[in-house]
């Protein structure tokens, strides 16, 4: 076909990478060879012996038999919003301005940037960090400033590189805690730190706490809306990670501080939230279920997460072609490569050669020069141990 009959792509979705999702690609042609993997790619823990605990599928079953299936406000249903307002008092988010449900946390990150980035906007991005920052940002013209997460610091936010990254164009400061892929968590000192230059250079916080839940025993997360006051703030988090359900599809932004200093930025928003709609309105059932309900699952998550990081832990140790930062939170490990060639080559021959499905470094963004491997923590106990066998004996094999 000539290339003139074609319907072509737009120019800003060039730029967008997806490892996570590219990598599956692979994985699912060598599936469909019949070939048998092990799958450390993907954050979705009902792909492995998790379900979403059953009092939310009632809330949800209970409230589409009550007739819940027209369109609902489009802030979110009341007693989803109200339930969300009671969590961030708990949490100590006590500025809170206005609560508002989404389709997953990933809308209200989309619809936050949107009503906030101009063309040629900046915005400060953890890196590694979750990829759908980058994605959003190229397909506004903005762009991703990344800031450096210190692996020879527990992978604590770089201060010093956010302050000399900052200029007169950048408009947010992204900050993903627990981080996805580092399983890091940040210090509440690292977080003061970051809040005074927001202030300071009238930055929006943007903090993505997905897995502000998900902490290994002794751990203690800190939200950011409960340390930036009256200084604007959005806070994304959802049912996806914490409470079992990413299918769902059911998040929540909770915009926090003083009204004058982002009354501008709040009608924008409002305006991208109204213009779709709303958020799934039987689902949103699930939210107060889900906050204020049986929280058991958490422990179980916690315990199955933290002994399988510990399985992890001590297989990576005996490979002397991986160091690694022990996880603190969320369901990942993210150990550096030291091997010939480049991260993305590493990862794409183990599947290949082995198996075992995993994600290069460089689809979080990470140090020049530096190359890892996101490990998802969620599997078996057995599925782990196969996975580190094949590991083991591909480094082995590369080796010689
Ligand atoms: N933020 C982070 C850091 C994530 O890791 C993910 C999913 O993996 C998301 C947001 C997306 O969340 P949701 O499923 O609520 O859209």
């Amino acid at each position: 076909m000539n290339a003139r009959n074609q319907i072509m792509g737009a120019e800003r979705t060039r730029e967008v990478v997806y490892a996570i999702r590219e990598i599956a690609a692979i994985a699912e042609k060598l599936l469909a060879e019949g070939r048998d993997l092990v799958n450390l790619n993907i954050g979705d823990p009902i792909k492995s012996d998790f379900e979403t605990p059953p009092h939310m599928i009632e809330a949800i079953h209970r409230g589409m038999l009550e007739g819940n299936t027209g369109y609902g406000p489009s802030y979110g249903v009341p007693a989803a919003v109200e339930a969300i307002e009671r969590d961030a008092a708990r949490q100590g988010i006590d500025n809170v301005d206005q609560v508002f449900v989404t389709t997953g946390a990933s809308e209200g990150i989309e619809l936050a940037l949107t009503a906030l980035v101009n063309p040629g906007d900046k915005v400060l991005l953890p890196m590694p960090g979750y990829p759908l920052y980058t994605a959003v940002m190229s397909k506004l013209g903005g762009e991703s400033v990344p800031y450096f997460l210190d692996e020879a610091n527990a992978w604590q936010p770089d201060v010093a590189d956010i302050e000399a990254k900052v200029d007169e164009r950048t408009v947010a400061i992204v900050v993903i805690n627990p981080n996805n892929p580092t399983g890091s968590i940040a210090d509440e000192d690292t977080l003061r730190q970051v809040v005074e230059i927001a202030e300071k250079r009238d930055l929006l916080i943007l903090a993505d706490e997905i897995y502000n839940k998900i902490l290994f025993p002794g751990e203690k997360h800190v939200p950011l809306g409960s340390l930036a006051g009256g200084h604007p703030c959005m806070t994304f988090n959802g049912l996806s990670k914490c409470y079992l359900g990413p299918g769902l599809r059911t998040g929540w932004t909770i915009l926090s501080g003083d009204l004058d200093r982002m009354a501008d930025f709040k009608d924008a928003f409002t305006k991208m939230v109204r213009a779709r709609l709303c958020p799934n309105t039987p689902m949103q059932w699930a939210i107060p279920a889900a906050l204020e309900g049986d929280q058991s699952h958490v422990g179980e998550v916690m315990a199955k997460v933290s002994g399988r990081a510990d399985l992890v832990a001590s297989r990576l140790e005996q490979i002397e072609e991986f160091g690694f930062v022990r996880p603190r939170g969320a369901f990942y490990v993210f150990p550096s490569i030291d091997c010939p060639g480049s991260d993305w080559d590493f990862c794409v021959e183990l599947l290949k050669d082995k198996g075992v499905v995993t994600v290069p470094g460089s689809g979080f963004g990470q140090r020049p020069g530096t190359k890892h491997m996101r490990i998802v923590l969620l599997q078996t106990d057995a599925q782990l141990g196969e996975a580190m066998d094949r590991i083991e004996s591909f480094v082995a094999k590369k080796r010689s």
